[in-house]
């Protein structure tokens, strides 16, 4: 077992077990079984190319043979840094087969969130593009691999890379299965499926980031429930345009869940609304996991009535809150029915049903998945609210974590003794027994579906030399929902720009661009509580109120 992994009580892994919440698969059977079920069928569609499963499968199995034969060993780590395309897919699906455990970041992430994964989760390999709108992916690998001796493998998506590196489209290309016995490999490795398979990330309230460590018998079991409750079968076109490596877009049906049902999965390469609306007409697209924020870019687009949506049944929205009053839009405007979930990397998925009352599938988050899901709603002391009231979401559940990978100090406040996760999400039980998330208490920036810690930002931008002290809060954005502002104290005499700024955040700190503050306030002090705490709430009223004044919300 993999140390620093904090798994479920032998009580709980018992009666997880014999309730069948667990069933004992490793990920990989995902593939596997939908590759028995009917081989001709189309798996993916990216490009106008159509990729069977079993041609899924054998590229598969193939890129699990090279990750072994180049020395990977199951519990190694691999950073998965690659954006929304095919060997996305297999690469996953070929680590999790051996038991290799991705990392699943994103393509914006820079040098300071990747090289502390590296060095953190001491990863075996990290995959990368080779560049992406002009930023040089090698280059961030060369650097990150100088600073964390861990990492033996850099994969590159392409041909045509430095020495050292190994190609991922070279060895998709290399049918490694003809020299070596690979159903044999494959058998010896196969994981055990209480073994931690996927580290998602969190969205973080702590200065530094959380790995979130997925067993395979609960991320299994949470695409698997998903998928029954977005009803999604043979039939099912699922469009993936938000990040492939999400979460969501993983397993909340994501793409487990399409496999799961035999379906078809349609990469986007970006959820841009002329990208996603033609494919959405060529592809007969039925499912579309999406942010608030790309659902009301396509209801607006002015060329949406150009396309034929016909085919699309159902839009699963989460991420962040969905206004009731664009839900109702959703149907007359795009001919779809709504879902939406509220979910979390660390597990706790909710959903509505397709067969709640309109006003419920409007105005609630849904609730949870798994009769196994044990909720409360707390308030400050700890102690249930009354029903309607609004608290803190607690959750325990076969496939909620108990722990963050190696992190006991963190995980001794984030969960309660008796092992509930703390979401930090206030919400409120509606009478039909479904959520309705009210706010959170957790110190994160929700932007437009991508959480950023304030904590983490704070320790960077602290370092700024011209800085004093700073508080970075989310003010209200009518798209993305939130984005993130600082409110700033500069040293005395010393004045700056946000442009100033971002570029000692970028070029120095080497941060994601999208954690930069979009907005900078300077102030000769920060306001406090009474607790001497900087007041953040008394800072997110003043940039609400400038954002009215200016008329920007
Ligand atoms: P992540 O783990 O990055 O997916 O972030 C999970 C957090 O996103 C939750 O704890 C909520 O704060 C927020 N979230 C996710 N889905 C929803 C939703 N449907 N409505 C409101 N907030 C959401």
């Amino acid at each position: 077992m993999l140390e620093g992994f904090v798994g479920w009580p032998r009580e709980f892994v018992d009666k997880y077990r014999r309730a069948g919440y667990w069933q004992g698969y490793p990920l990989g059977d995902i593939v596997d079984g939908a590759v028995n079920e009917d081989p001709d069928r189309v798996a993916i569609s990216f490009e106008g190319k159509h990729i069977t499963y079993r041609e899924l499968g054998q590229k598969v199995d193939r890129l699990a043979l090279h990750l072994l034969d180049v020395g990977h060993k199951p519990m190694d780590r691999l950073i998965v840094q690659l954006p929304n395309v095919p060997e996305t897919i297999y690469l996953y699906f070929a680590a999790v087969k051996i038991g290799v455990i991705p990392i699943m970041t994103l393509p914006a992430h820079r040098q300071a969130e990747i090289g502390y994964f590296a060095q953190f989760a001491n990863a075996t390999s990290y995959a990368i593009p080779k560049e992406i709108r002009g930023f040089d992916y090698i280059k961030m690998a060369q650097e990150i691999r100088s600073q964390a001796s861990s990492l033996k493998h850099i994969l590159v998506l392409g041909d045509d890379i430095p020495a050292g590196m190994i190609s991922i489209s070279r060895l998709l290309e290399d049918p490694i299965e003809k020299r070596l016995e690979g159903e044999r490999i494959l058998k010896e490795v196969r994981p055990n499926p209480m073994w931690p398979a996927v580290f998602q990330l969190s969205g973080g309230t702590t200065g530094i980031p959380k790995l979130i460590p997925r067993t395979h018998n609960d991320y299994y079991y949470n695409s698997l429930c998903c998928k029954e409750l977005s009803r999604f079968g043979r039939k099912t076109s699922c469009l993936i345009g938000i990040p492939i490596t999400h979460n969501f877009s993983t397993t909340s049906p994501g793409f487990q869940g399409v496999f799961m049902a035999g379906g078809k999965v349609v990469i986007a390469p970006s959820p841009a609304p002329n990208v996603v609306l033609p494919l959405i007409e060529s592809e007969r697209v039925t499912a579309i996991p999406a942010v608030p924020t790309m659902i009301m870019s396509y209801m607006s687009d002015s060329d949406l009535k150009h396309y034929d949506l016909s085919s699309l049944e159902l839009c699963l929205v989460g991420g962040s809150r969905l206004l009731p009053e664009v839900a109702q839009e959703i149907g007359p405007r795009l001919g779809t029915d709504v879902q939406q979930i509220l979910g979390m990397a660390e597990g706790p998925n909710f959903c509505t049903r397709l067969n709640d009352s309109e006003e419920v599938k409007f105005c609630t988050q849904g609730r949870s998945i798994s009769p196994g899901d044990e909720i409360k709603i707390v308030n400050g002391d700890g102690k249930e609210v009354l029903p309607g009231e609004v608290g803190e979401l607690l959750v325990r559940g076969p496939y909620t974590i108990r722990g963050y990978f190696n992190f006991p100090e963190h995980n001794a406040v984030a969960f309660t003794s008796n092992g509930f996760y703390k979401s930090g999400d206030l919400v409120r039980m509606h009478p039909s027994g479904n959520l309705i998330v009210e706010g959170r208490i957790k110190d994160t920036i929700n932007r437009g579906g991508e959480k950023i810690s304030a904590e983490e930002m704070e320790n960077h931008i602290l370092a700024y030399p011209k800085l004093l002290n700073c508080a970075y809060v989310a003010m209200p954005d009518p798209l993305l929902g939130e984005k993130p502002c600082l409110f700033a104290v500069a040293k005395g005499g010393e004045t700056f720009s946000l442009k100033e700024l971002n570029d000692f955040l970028v070029y120095e700190r080497k941060i994601a661009k999208y954690k930069l503050p979009e907005r900078l306030e300077l102030l000769d002090h920060l306001p406090l509580t009474h607790v001497g705490k900087v007041n953040k709430k008394e800072l997110r009223r003043i940039i609400t109120e400038r954002l009215k004044e200016e008329g920007e919300v």
